[in-house]
């Protein structure tokens, strides 16, 4: 392919992601869903089209979120959509309109999908990224953290992080909030001059967003200031107690981050995030929290709930995961007229099994063209994702399919065999993963 000059772009913010990536996304997603499944949580697909509203009322009129990033426009019958910003408010919408929400209890749910945000792109911060995510619905009681965090330690360790730890606090109640909120209007009123308009909107507004500043002005006005800790009801410092001890008890490493309070409106009780060294500025993996007011606000019961939403992109950016490596067949026909009988010959070893891929050189190259591919491919094994020791190709030319028979060279060694094609499966077998 020579040079080329694209006359369309991607849409800034978002990327095409092609193998062997694509297939280690895919491989780490293949992880979460039998981790999940390990716990009892099922897959809920929800759409990426919700109406404007349903984000307004859950995730809050006053975030950053809804304020300012949502991929918000008119249809066609001038009815306001939403691309989903975050996965939580679609589920808790299904769930209510499905009537699950009033059937038995607990529901146990995770999802993986896109997300929209209009963010400014940086690295490890997209317009279109991809959320993994799992919603525990009808526990009230701290078991629920500790479900949910085991189960989340659970799938990063299968992914290979170590050393990771949740960053732990308490956000109470309604009361809570509206009591820390009343206090640290009164405690920054006389650092307010020295904030942007923006956070100045806050402080009126919703001034517990602006634990989500990035000025450091605000943030060192906050360290000086109340903390949610301080207002805490006394069923809430129990709670939050209980969760500590039960999340000691299983061994999940955690810390107490006191001026953790999240960007979304809904949160109640508990709130966690895990963060990962190594990824620059936007170091956060995964949030989450506790959830208990939210399915009540939108119109269900008033059911306790609490979940989690891993970024995938930072978390794959982070992750030391490799998929398991795969064997490869290149079948080589000789000359376009030995392509039929390569095309059957492929055939034949894709039904031995295993996890080989068989490709066939569709052009008919020829075997000194195609050798040349198929060597540039074993030099790049580990790249590809290929058990360099498990490649071959299989050459059928002219003499080959007089005889019904086959020639198997071994990528690594460069050893080569001619048997009838009746062996392939024996001969092959090293093929297969044991
Ligand atoms: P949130 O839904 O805001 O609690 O975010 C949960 C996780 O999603 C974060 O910890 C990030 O890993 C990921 N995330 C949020 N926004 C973006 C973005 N714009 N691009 C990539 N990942 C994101």
């Amino acid at each position: 392919v020579g040079e080329v000059s694209p006359r369309y772009s991607a849409v800034k913010g978002t990327r095409d992601i092609f193998p062997p990536e694509s297939e280690r996304w895919g491989s780490a997603e293949a992880v979460c869903r039998s981790v999940f499944s390990g716990y009892g949580y099922g897959e809920v697909r929800t759409p990426v089209l919700e109406s404007t509203e349903l984000f307004a009322r859950s995730v809050g009129e006053t975030t950053d979120l809804v304020h300012k990033e949502m991929y918000t426009f008119a249809d066609r019958k001038g009815r306001s959509l939403t691309l989903r910003p975050e996965n939580t408010a679609g589920v808790v919408r299904a769930v209510i309109e499905s009537g699950a929400a009033t059937g038995p209890m607990p529901l146990r749910l995770w999802y993986v999908g896109t997300q929209y945000r209009f963010e400014r792109p940086q690295a490890g911060r997209y317009r279109e990224f991809r959320q993994i995510g799992a919603e525990l619905l009808g526990v009230g009681g701290p078991a629920a953290e500790a479900e949910i965090l085991t189960m989340l330690f659970a799938f990063l360790s299968a992914l290979g992080f170590v050393g990771l730890s949740v960053s732990l606090n308490s956000v109470g109640t309604a009361a809570t909030r509206e009591r820390l909120g009343e206090a640290l209007r009164s405690a920054l009123a006389s650092s307010a001059s020295r904030f942007g308009e923006d956070d100045r909107r806050k402080l009126e507004q919703n001034p517990l967003r602006l634990f989500d500043s990035k000025d450091p002005e605000v943030q060192s006005a906050l360290a000086a200031g109340p903390r949610p800790m301080d207002f805490l009801d006394e069923a809430s410092r129990r709670h939050h107690q209980e969760v500590c001890g039960l999340l000691r008890q299983a061994g999940i490493p955690f810390t107490e981050a006191p001026g953790l309070v999240r960007g979304l409106d809904y949160y109640t009780r508990t709130v966690f995030e895990v963060v990962s060294q190594g990824l620059g500025s936007q170091d956060a993996i995964l949030g989450g929290g506790r959830y208990d007011g939210l399915v009540e606000a939108l119109g269900g019961p008033a059911l306790p709930a609490i979940g989690f939403a891993i970024g995938e992109d930072r978390l794959l950016q982070a992750a030391p995961y490799r998929p398991p490596l795969r064997g490869l067949a290149l079948v080589l026909p000789g000359a376009p007229e030995d392509l039929p009988a390569a095309l059957r010959i492929a055939e034949e070893i894709r039904k031995l099994g295993g996890d080989l891929s068989v490709e066939t050189d569709l052009n008919g190259r020829g075997f000194k063209k195609a050798m040349g591919r198929a060597n540039d491919l074993f030099s790049r094994a580990g790249e590809l994702g290929f058990d360099a020791g498990r490649m071959f190709a299989v050459l059928v030319g002219e003499r080959e399919r007089a005889q019904k028979q086959v020639t198997v060279k071994r990528l690594s060694t460069g050893e080569q065999e001619t048997f009838s094609e009746s062996q392939l499966a024996e001969r092959l077998g090293a093929g297969r993963q044991a």
